[in-house]
């Protein structure tokens, strides 16, 4: 019985995910004849309120198309240092939009909008690139999980309409937040010019992502994405499992918080763990110390075939999800235990 907690992408579909996509409706998708991924499109669009989403390959390609489409080639991105955009798409911003970053110092990756007001550049200052886009991440990877206020999202939306910027929301885990702070779709509509979710993290699709937003945008996206070779012809076989996907998995994402909290509980009783991040959804980020090593704990944990990653010379991060069983997890907290 292995325990893969690396990351939330290492979920297989499950047989009621695979039987809707082995009996999913295709056409060519780049013709937009794919019934599948039409429908898929809509019923996300439907959820958030928007008026239309487009299915893409990945949560990188959906950031990387928003950020193009707010983007003119020397404008500056606003975001947290910690953000996937900025540290983990291939400096994706620089190469695909020829835009600077403006890098802010949030908590755990969230930023407020009294930072973002002060990291504006003058617009009438020839030297300085010209700020465009403010792009949130929710909930935040290497933030370990941390959730937005909701209030302070609105405050930032208040800064971003007075100096005319774009907000993007890279939603990679909306899902959990939503969840987690009794929160709903709608609300995120309602506030973001984009939103980039993925179905291939917690909600436990093989592949798949959307970016969210009005027509215009994603008229836009559609060419960007072919641009990017992110086009794609019978994809209503993955749309399916989003749909399935949407239709299934969200409320259980409730379990998976309850379990990455138990999991920290039984941490936190070791004295070479140090700091653990508060864990307010499904992922766990905790320094080791006292004489033992990331790298250490997670060869350790490995002989016991629970898979885990060091994120840092001074960090481990554990991720829960759907293929994460009850009884796995009291393996998990007996291994930890005895450690
Ligand atoms: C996983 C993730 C993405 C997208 O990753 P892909 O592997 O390209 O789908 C984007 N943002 C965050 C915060 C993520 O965790």
């Amino acid at each position: 019985m292995q325990i893969d907690l690396r990351s939330d992408t290492f979920t297989k579909p499950s047989t009621a995910m695979l039987n809707a996509m082995f009996t999913a409706k295709v056409g060519d998708d780049v013709f937009g004849e794919d019934p599948s991924v039409n429908y898929l499109e809509a019923l996300a669009a439907d959820m958030f309120g928007l008026e239309a989403s487009i299915f893409c390959p990945s949560g990188t390609m959906t950031n990387q198309i928003a950020i193009k489409c707010h983007t003119q080639p020397g404008d500056e991105v606003i975001c947290d240092e910690l953000s996937h955009v900025y540290q983990f798409e291939g400096g994706g911003i620089a190469f695909n939009s020829a835009s600077s970053v403006k890098l802010l110092q949030g908590d755990r990756g969230r930023i407020t909008a009294a930072l973002i007001s002060a990291s504006i550049n003058n617009k009438f200052d020839v030297h300085k690139s010209n700020s465009s886009l403010v792009s949130l991440e929710n909930t935040t990877n290497f933030g370990g999980g941390a959730c937005y206020n909701f209030e302070e999202i609105i405050k930032i939306k208040e800064v971003c309409f007075q100096h005319n910027l774009k907000l993007h929301l890279d939603g990679a885990r909306l899902f959990n937040a939503l969840v987690a702070k009794g929160e709903t779709p709608k609300q995120y509509g309602e506030i973001f010019d984009s939103i980039s979710i993925c179905l291939s993290k917690g909600l436990g699709t093989p592949v798949g992502s959307l970016l969210l937003g009005n027509q215009n945008l994603i008229k836009k996206a559609k060419r960007i994405r072919k641009v990017f070779g992110g086009g794609m012809r019978q994809a209503g076989f993955l749309a399916a499992a989003g749909t399935h996907a949407l239709q299934n998995n969200i409320e259980r994402l409730t379990y998976d918080h309850v379990a990455a909290k138990e999991i920290a509980r039984a941490l936190i009783e070791k004295d070479f763990i140090g700091k653990i991040m508060p864990v307010e959804t499904n992922i766990i980020i905790f320094e080791v110390i006292n004489s033992c090593t990331p790298k250490e704990l997670v060869e350790r944990l490995k002989q016991d075939d629970i898979l885990c990653l060091a994120i840092s010379p001074t960090q481990v991060r554990m991720v829960t999800h759907l293929d994460v069983t009850k009884e796995m997890l009291k393996k998990l907290i007996q291994v930890i235990e005895a450690l």
